[in-house]
């Protein structure tokens, strides 16, 4: 392809999105009706990492739909403070300090969620870190990546799924993706075929693979032949991170499937697009509001009945 049919195609893309941008904005500004409303105040949901960026906004729309929202934050000054500006603005939102990598953390929360609230009905994991911004790749901090990204998401998925409440509309799962996770993107991507195909099988797919995939990497990190591994090339922690979280949101929907009817756990994944926040130095191309939206409209749809799928712009999208 010669440098003008690539531009036309950015140009194409750059046209695309705005589009969408346009349609979502139009969409948002439709409330929903009575009947579409499963929801209510005693409606609880989770949201990690919220003191600020994309989980703060999630918090803030989930809020204005009228639930009650536990806006969790590692620290807790920070997030007592995010939670009293929603909370100034009259929404129902409640702060509890979470760190998704801290286990005594994690137990603590869970115990305090049960005595106040008997368990949750939606659980946004949106904790999250990268190292790089724009094209740098360094792996210096790859091991706190994968685990913040995906070890500390599966924390919080194990630690959940047992207070999830019974709800006609299904408890939910929405965890905060990326689109440079993909396994078979057309750019970014694992070059064996043989290990991309191992992770796209849901029916084989384990926890001990998506693992000892990471773990691979992490290894090779280690002793300095992560370069000629085939691993993504752009952001390689940070997208292995994400292809993990995928691959688990893939493998936790499979194991719920069997839930009976009004015990049902949706869990999805999706990218909020590249998003000005502290994450991306403020360099992205959609605000915290946007990036938010797929998060709340997965956590709110009417009659759900889709897991284990990835979505961007409110669509669904290919791993
Ligand atoms: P920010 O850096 O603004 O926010 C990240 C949040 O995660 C912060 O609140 C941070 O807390 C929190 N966090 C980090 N580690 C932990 C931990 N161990 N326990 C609890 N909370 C933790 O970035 P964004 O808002 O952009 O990112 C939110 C999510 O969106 C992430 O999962 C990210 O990977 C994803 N994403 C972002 C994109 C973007 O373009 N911005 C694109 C695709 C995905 P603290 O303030 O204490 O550090």
């Amino acid at each position: 392809m010669d440098s003008t049919e690539k531009q036309d195609r950015r140009e194409r893309a750059k046209e695309r999105r705005e589009k969408r941008r346009q349609e979502i904005s139009l969409i948002r500004s439709i409330p929903y009706s009575d009947h579409q409303r499963w929801w209510s105040a005693e409606t609880i949901a989770v949201v990690t990492g919220a003191n600020r960026g994309i989980g703060f906004e999630i918090a803030h729309q989930l809020g204005l739909h009228g639930l009650t929202v536990v806006l969790t934050s590692r620290e807790t000054a920070v997030g007592e403070e995010a939670a009293k500006v929603l909370q100034e603005g009259g929404l129902n939102v409640v702060f509890h300090q979470l760190d998704v990598l801290d286990q005594e953390s994690i137990d603590s929360f869970c115990a305090w969620i049960k005595e106040n609230y008997g368990g949750i009905d939606i659980l946004i994991n949106n904790a999250g870190f990268n190292h790089n911004i724009g094209s740098e790749n360094s792996v210096e901090f790859a091991e706190k990546v994968i685990s913040t990204n995906y070890v500390g998401t599966k924390n919080m998925i194990k630690a959940t799924i047992p207070l999830m409440r019974p709800n006609a509309a299904g408890a939910r799962i929405v965890t905060v993706s990326s689109r440079l996770g993909r396994l078979n993107g057309r750019k970014n991507r694992i070059s064996d075929d043989e290990v991309r195909h191992q992770l796209e099988d849901v029916d084989s797919l384990s926890e001990e693979l998506i693992d000892a995939t990471v773990n691979k990497f992490l290894e090779q990190v280690k002793d300095g032949t992560w370069t000629s591994g085939g691993w993504p090339q752009n952001n390689t922690d940070y997208s292995l991170s994400k292809l993990a979280v995928n691959a688990y949101t893939r493998l936790v929907a499979r194991d719920l499937a069997d839930r009976p009817e009004g015990e049902k756990i949706y869990i999805n994944c999706y990218c909020p697009g590249w998003v000005k926040t502290a994450m991306t130095g403020w360099a992205g191309q959609v605000t915290p509001e946007e990036g938010a939206d797929t998060a709340v409209w997965l956590s709110l749809l009417p009659d759900m009945r889709v897991s284990g799928k990835f979505f961007a712009e409110r669509r669904e999208i290919h791993f």
